[in-house]
């Protein structure tokens, strides 16, 4: 079967594939293979703050091919900075359906704000989008304060230096951060104002309207 029949073009939307049909598609890349990379899909697991696993069957691994390209920039500078220190991935391609139950288990809480509305789409189901921790030389997860998916506003980057003021955060804590987050902006990502975990590439608008969905 060919892929074009399965990526329909749909007015006003993104083309979308379905997730078993990655590892055919060119334009997405495992993260297997970014030499130095540390894997662990939080998602994949009961590991998280739904408490199940939500990958279920599903091999979500990859990251589209430009965002990988990426990763594998900011593996190599800390590789040249800090040697010893690589990237964690806790959640890479995330597909649209696993955002849509996501959506429907925390309907009624707070903890929506922290999650794209399933309307507009999560940058993750691009594989545009991937949120990671920073490991020592020894592969323990460098202590950033608060831990991923903490939904609280001790991770939320913009409010580090009231944090640090308060005595919330401590300087080891704003200097882990900001090494994750030079590791990744020199590499051509972008971070959020509300979680220190998540980074995207490219420009949205044009990943939202031009790049495939996985579904
Ligand atoms: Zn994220």
């Amino acid at each position: 079967m060919l892929i074009e029949t399965l990526a329909q073009a749909q007015p006003g939307r993104a083309r979308s594939l379905r997730c078993e049909l990655v590892a055919g598609q060119a334009d997405f890349r495992r993260l297997g293979s970014i030499e130095g990379l540390r894997v662990d899909l939080r998602y994949a697991a009961a590991n998280n703050f739904v408490g199940r696993n939500l990958y279920s069957g599903l091999d979500c691994a990859w990251l589209h091919r430009e965002a990988a390209q990426g990763l594998e920039a900011a593996v190599a500078w800390l590789r040249q900075h800090h040697p010893g220190h690589t990237l964690l991935v806790l959640d890479a391609l995330r597909p649209h359906r696993v955002q849509e139950a996501l959506w429907q288990e925390l309907a009624g809480t707070d903890l929506r704000q922290y999650l794209a509305d399933p309307a507009r789409g999560s940058i993750h189901s691009f594989g545009m989008a991937v949120d990671v921790a920073l490991l020592d030389p020894q592969g323990a997860e460098l202590d950033m304060g608060s831990g991923f998916d903490d939904f609280t506003l001790l991770s939320h980057p913009r409010l580090e230096q009231e944090h640090l003021a308060q005595g919330r955060l401590d300087q080891i804590h704003i200097a882990n951060r900001l090494v994750l987050r030079q590791a990744m902006l020199d590499s051509g990502f972008t971070g959020i104002m509300s979680e220190w975990w998540h980074f995207q590439f490219g420009d949205m608008a044009t990943v939202r309207e031009h790049y495939l969905r996985i579904e």
